[in-house]
Formats: structure tokens, sequence, C-alpha cells
């Protein structure tokens, strides 16, 4: 009972009419039918052709006036056309014998190409022949599998994750991505050799690792990685949040949260409202610092002081470590020193320049810091939780009055450096700094307006006693 699959796609087509013309045999492989058969919308394709590839997709490269990115130690070739990108891979076969390390290279056929892929809903073919177009060839059940939304290796699972342990990671991410399970068979495998994922390079780590996050239910990959005891490779920060301590005194017992639980619970809240996957790491990662820093305080209860100041110093590490691109971890940072701050904002008293710092603080991460505020209520009370969010509203609506009367989105004293230096006769020095510093927290104490007139007079009135105090003085922005 052969499936079919609709392909109409004009540029599949005419890829289809090619290879007719250079008698090649191809099919669409792989995510393309995988997504036409659950009817999911996509824009990427792969095709397999029986024999050589790289010079099947120069010659589409030619037909469409594009130009083929080759990969020769593999054998495949990308062909970008229009904003499609068109993957070619040829069926290999790879044997290796007894007294060689190399493996003996032969064309293959379409089963050795299916037989190497991760899962079988991914291990399926559609033919481009005229005859048979979109004739699914499904060689290791892979329809049955997407009807159950189970994910299993086409080959022994132990087999398939030895020859590359990124599938693995790939596992997790499909779970999340399909919202399916993974065989038993398969994630037992996974939980024997998960050590094995030291072998495979970070790039291709976090590359899973993104997708992952960027899933609609982040936490069911998570969850993954953690049952599979994968997370404690590639994240040992997140891995150790799992756990709950118990003390007792006198007769009553005190126990805190499980932080990895409540923490993908959180990261899902964020995922409902929010794509920004830099957003969700930083969610992942707000209470990163809490067992490092739990103490039980008799009377008091479980503590966690100061994780967020200690869990966004982690970051610079944990990007390093994960190659994640340095240009996020500013925001993800402030984010996570940050996210217990409206909370302490919440009372009527609270000052405008409490609000203005926080505002500065966050700078242009201040509507993300809200969501993850508010994606961090997790009681089950339904009356708290009610309360605590129209709190968090109740600040932002503070926040954003005050920054807004007082410009502060991207706040820097009115007088740059420069200026400051031609009004006052400075050179260029420590005591410019000193000098801006001092405007800016005036500004931010509410003691003067924030604009240039105000600051430059704030200045004249006082450079003298600075200028003496610049020597000696600490600055350094109060949060
Ligand atoms: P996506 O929608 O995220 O692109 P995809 O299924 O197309 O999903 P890709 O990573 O683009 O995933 O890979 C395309 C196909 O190549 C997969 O469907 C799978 O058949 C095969 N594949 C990719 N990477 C591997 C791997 N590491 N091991 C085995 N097969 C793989
Ligand atoms: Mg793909």
């Amino acid at each position: 009972m052969a499936s079919i699959v609709v392909i109409d796609h004009p540029i599949i087509l005419r890829i289809a009419a090619l290879a007719v013309d250079k008698g090649a045999s191809a099919y669409v492989v792989g995510g393309y039918v995988r997504d036409a058969l659950m009817g999911r919308a996509r824009s990427d394709v792969d095709i397999t052709i029986v024999g050589d590839a790289v010079d099947f997709a120069r010659q589409v490269a030619n037909l469409f006036n594009s130009k083929a990115v080759v990969y020769e130690r593999f054998g495949t070739a990308m062909v970008p056309i229009g904003d499609m990108h068109v993957e070619f891979v040829g069926t290999r076969r790879e044997e290796y014998h007894a007294n060689s390390r190399k493996p003996v290279v032969t064309m293959g056929t379409l089963d050795d190409d299916l037989r190497r892929r991760d899962f079988t809903v991914n291990a399926m073919a559609a033919s481009l022949a005229p005859e048979t177009l979109g004739h699914v060839v499904d060689l290791f059940g892979g329809q049955a599998d997407l009807a159950d939304g189970v994910l299993r290796t086409p080959l022994d699972p132990v087999i398939t994750m030895s020859d590359d342990p990124l599938r693995m990671m790939r596992a997790a991410r499909f779970a999340a991505q399909l919202g399916f399970r993974i065989d038993a068979d398969t994630e037992r495998a996974i939980t024997d050799m998960a050590d094995r994922i030291g072998i495979i390079s970070q790039e291709r780590i976090t590359d899973e690792f993104l997708k992952i996050l960027g899933a609609p239910l982040p936490s069911i990959g998570l969850k993954v990685l953690f049952q599979t005891g994968l997370l404690k490779h590639i994240l040992p920060e997140v891995h150790a949040l799992a756990g709950v301590d118990l003390v007792a005194v006198g007769n009553r017992e005190y126990r805190h949260k499980d932080v990895f639980l409540h923490t993908l619970q959180v990261v899902d809240n964020v995922a409902k409202v929010s794509n920004n996957v830099w957003l969700r790491l930083a969610t992942l990662m707000h209470d990163v610092a809490k067992p490092k820093t739990k103490r039980f305080v008799e009377g008091t209860g479980w503590t966690f002081h100061g994780h967020e100041d200690v869990g966004a110093r982690w970051q610079e590490k944990i990007f390093r470590r994960m190659k994640l691109p340095m240009d996020h971890l500013d925001y993800v940072q402030r984010l996570v020193r940050l996210h217990q701050r409206p909370m302490m904002l919440v009372d009527e008293g609270v000052t405008d320049s409490a609000i203005r710092r926080l505002a500065v603080a966050a700078g242009e991460a201040l509507d993300d810091l809200f969501v993850l505020c508010k994606a961090d209520v997790t009681t089950k009370n339904p009356r708290l939780a009610e309360r605590y969010t129209r709190n968090y509203d109740v600040v932002k609506a503070k926040v954003d009055a005050v920054a807004e009367r007082d410009q502060l989105r991207s706040f820097q004293s009115p007088l740059r450096g420069e200026e400051i230096m031609s009004i006052t006769g400075l050179p260029p020095s420590r005591t410019i700094g000193y000098i801006k510093w001092m405007i800016e927290e005036a500004i931010l104490e509410g003691d003067i307006p924030n604009d240039v007139t105000a600051a430059k007079n704030y200045m004249l009135a006082n450079v003298d006693q600075w200028v003496a105090q610049a020597e000696t003085a600490h600055f350094q922005r109060r949060g």
C-alpha cells in the first residue's frame, strides 16, 4: 500500500525533468517527505541521486543560474534557488575491509542511502520519475511510526547512534519539534551511550540544542536530554537544577521546589508567547545558580541569595563553552541578573529612582524581562497567580511611564565626553568618565531632569568639587 505525496512545486518538477534528460534516478528524501506526509509546510528540500550527486547538482545550478556549494568530502552539494535550499546527496555504499582503515566507496543504491538515516520517519523517499512521481519508498515502517508519533532508528539503535552520536541530540530535537515520543529501545541506546556525545563538535551540538529551544514546547526535548543523561554532558549547570532538598526542623520538614521542573515550565510559558530563542535561553538560565547559592536558614527556610548575580556571571563561560554567538551574551546576562528586580518594585512606596534604575539596567531587554517574570509565575493557586501577574502589569506600567517621561530607553548622559571636555577644558581622562557618571546618577536619582541645559548647569555648579574627588572616587553604576 504505497502512499503518494503530491509533488507540485515548480522547482522540484524542473529538477525531476532534468533528471529524466540526464538519465539520472532522483528521489526527494528525509524531512521533506516526512513533512509532506504530516501536512507541514516547509521550504527546504533534500534530493538523493542514485549516482554522482555533485555532478547533477552542478547541472541543476546551471539550469537555475545558481551556483552549487560542493562538499567534496561527503559527495554532497547545496544549490540555492530563490529562497529554497536544495540539498543533493549521492547514494554511496561505504565498506570497510580487513586491512584498510579507509572505506571502499561504491555507488550504492537508494536502500544504502535510507538505512544510513537517523529515524524511520526521516528515512522515506518519494520518487521523482514521471511514471511513479511522488510514490513513497518506505523500507523501515516510517509511515506507521509517523502515524504513531514515534522516533525509531531504521537499524539497530546502537548501530545508528554509534555511527553518528549527534543523532542522540536529534532524537531530543525531533521529539520536541514534532511532539513525538522516542521508542524504548532507541531511548535505552541513547541512555547507554550518552557520553559518546563528547566526540561530536560543539557547533553541531549547539545547533540541535537551539532547535530544541526553538520548538513549540522545548520542555519535551529538554526532558529527553535530562532523562538520557545527555544534558549532564552538554549543560551540566542546568542538569544540576534537578532534585529537591529536605531539612527536618523539629517535626517539620522543609523542602524547596525542583528547580529543573520549575524551569522547564517557565521555558514553556515563555515559548507560548515569544519565539525569541535568546529569551528562551535566558529563561532556561534564570535560576541556574540556585544550587550553588542554596542555604537553609532556620526561621526563614530555603534561600538562594544572590543566585541572579552568580547566574549572570556564569553566562560568559557557558556561552564560550557552547560556542553561542557572543552578541547575545549581554542580553541574556541582563535578563538573568534582573529577573528578581520587578518583584521588588511591587511595593506601593517604590521610588521613581528605583524604577529608573531598572529601566536603564534592562535597556533593550526591558519588555522581555517582564515576559520572563510573568512566565515565572508557576504557582498552582489561581488566585495567587492572578495577583502576581497583576502586580507585574502594574510595575510594568509604572516603568513604562517613567522610562517614557524621562526618555530612558537608550539612556546615557545628555552630555557626551567631548562636550564635557570642550566646556571644562579638561583633557581626556578618568575624570571625564567620573563627571559623566555623576550627571547620569543625578538624573537617575531624580535630582535633575534628563536634558542638556539641566546637565550643563549642574555640571558647572559642581565640576570643581568633582575634579577634586575624581582621583579617589569609585564609580560604578548601582545596577
Ligand atoms: P528540518 O525540518 O529541521 O530541516 P530535516 O528532517 O530536514 O528537518 P535535516 O537536519 O535538514 O533535518 O536533515 C535532512 C535529512 O537528512 C533528515 O531528514 C535525515 O533523513 C537526514 N539526516 C540529517 N542529519 C542526519 C544525521 N546526523 N544522521 C542521519 N541522518 C541525517
Ligand atoms: Mg532539512
